[in-house]
């Protein structure tokens, strides 16, 4: 019998409202109503908002993509072997681009399935098909969810040994607090021995940084991408932001190690949000969060990662130590 061909190898399933996760309405009323108000992460990407992330990869002195695509150039046919695992699990695959070098690699040791989370339909369906064109012996399942919900599903359906990746430093888009429940989850996903492979940004200048996290002259891919988290807002809650009252900027907080992506108001602004039942008040110069980027020291994520339950099996970086691949061994409880 013929194998199947790749449009039959690619599917994807939904799994949102599963297991205890928040209900979505709820996360972003809480994030609005913290003090800067804040925009959750996933909120952001819809078709647009991933089209605008892929511009900002590409963008001259956006350093992380290039970086960990050559750690994964180099490194991906170790990090299979390592891995030693027939399913793939990724939280935010987005393009899945970087994934494919990974993939490539654990396809050529055995058949591989390969299960990306991801908020952005759009993207798990046109990314599966296109590994599934690229990659014989590769099976893909997207999962379309939130981070939780698409673990919650993991948990429930044992199969060939698993591991989750984590790339494009998504994982320091997260609070402390919300790293250690995703991190309790994930553990949660894996049996003593899988693996847990992530990727982290290392600290480094605030020079560097605010270059990397603005745009360069002559780009505007940042400033839409945080402005499309209005856009959602007005469209999913009929909010009343008004676009051209908010200037999108980035900056270092070096007492946090953390770069925050903001949008600052230019005049006193009063927004209507009736789907989520909350008017903000917005005065001039204030400004709301839309994305945390925590910038890690290796020793202190190899911590932050070990105290649920896993050890660090292996690291790379690059010749610059800008940026890192952290393997995690879960071990028995
Ligand atoms: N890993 C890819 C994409 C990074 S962008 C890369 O390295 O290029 C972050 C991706 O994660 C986006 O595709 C976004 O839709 C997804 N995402 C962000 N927060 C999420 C969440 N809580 N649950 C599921 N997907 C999420």
């Amino acid at each position: 019998m013929r194998p199947p061909g790749p449009a039959a190898r690619a599917g994807v399933l939904p799994v949102a409202g599963r297991g205890d996760a928040v209900p979505e309405d709820t996360v972003v009323r809480d994030c609005l109503q913290q003090t800067p108000p804040r925009l959750p992460p996933w909120l952001g990407y819809d078709a647009v908002g991933s089209e605008l992330f892929e511009q900002i990869t590409e963008l001259p002195t956006y350093y992380l993509t290039r970086v960990e695509r050559a750690l994964l150039e180099h490194h991906s046919p170790e990090i299979a072997e390592l891995l030693a695992c027939g399913r793939i699990a990724e939280l935010g695959s987005g393009s899945a681009k970087k994934t494919r070098l990974l993939l490539e690699s654990c396809v050529r040791l055995r058949e591989t399935t390969y299960l990306p989370i991801d908020v952005d339909q759009s993207m798990l369906r046109s990314s599966g098909a296109a590994l599934c064109s690229e990659l014989d012996r590769l099976e893909v399942t997207g999962l379309w969810g939130r981070y939780e919900a698409g673990l919650d599903w993991l948990s429930t359906h044992p199969g060939e040994p698993l591991a989750v990746v984590f790339l494009g430093s998504s994982f320091g888009n997260a609070t402390r607090e919300e790293r250690d429940s995703l991190l309790g989850e994930i553990a949660r996903s894996l049996d003593p021995g899988e693996s847990f492979l992530v990727s982290a940004d290392l600290d480094k200048s605030r020079e560097v940084l605010e270059t990397c996290y603005n745009d360069p002259a002559g780009h505007s891919a940042f400033a839409g991408f945080r402005l499309n988290y209005l856009t959602q807002l007005n469209r999913r809650y009929g909010a009343g932001f008004v676009l051209d009252d908010f200037v999108p900027e980035a900056c270092y907080n070096a007492d946090t190690s953390t770069v925050e992506g903001r949008l600052r108001a230019q005049a006193d602004r009063t927004v209507p949000v009736p789907g989520l039942g909350l008017t903000l008040r917005i005065p001039r110069g204030q400004f709301l969060n839309v994305g945390y980027s925590v910038k890690f020291d290796g020793r202190q994520l190899a911590r932050e990662v070990g105290a649920h339950g896993f050890h660090l099996r292996a690291q790379w970086r690059d010749p610059e130590a800008q940026y890192g691949l952290f393997l995690f061994r879960r071990h028995e409880t």
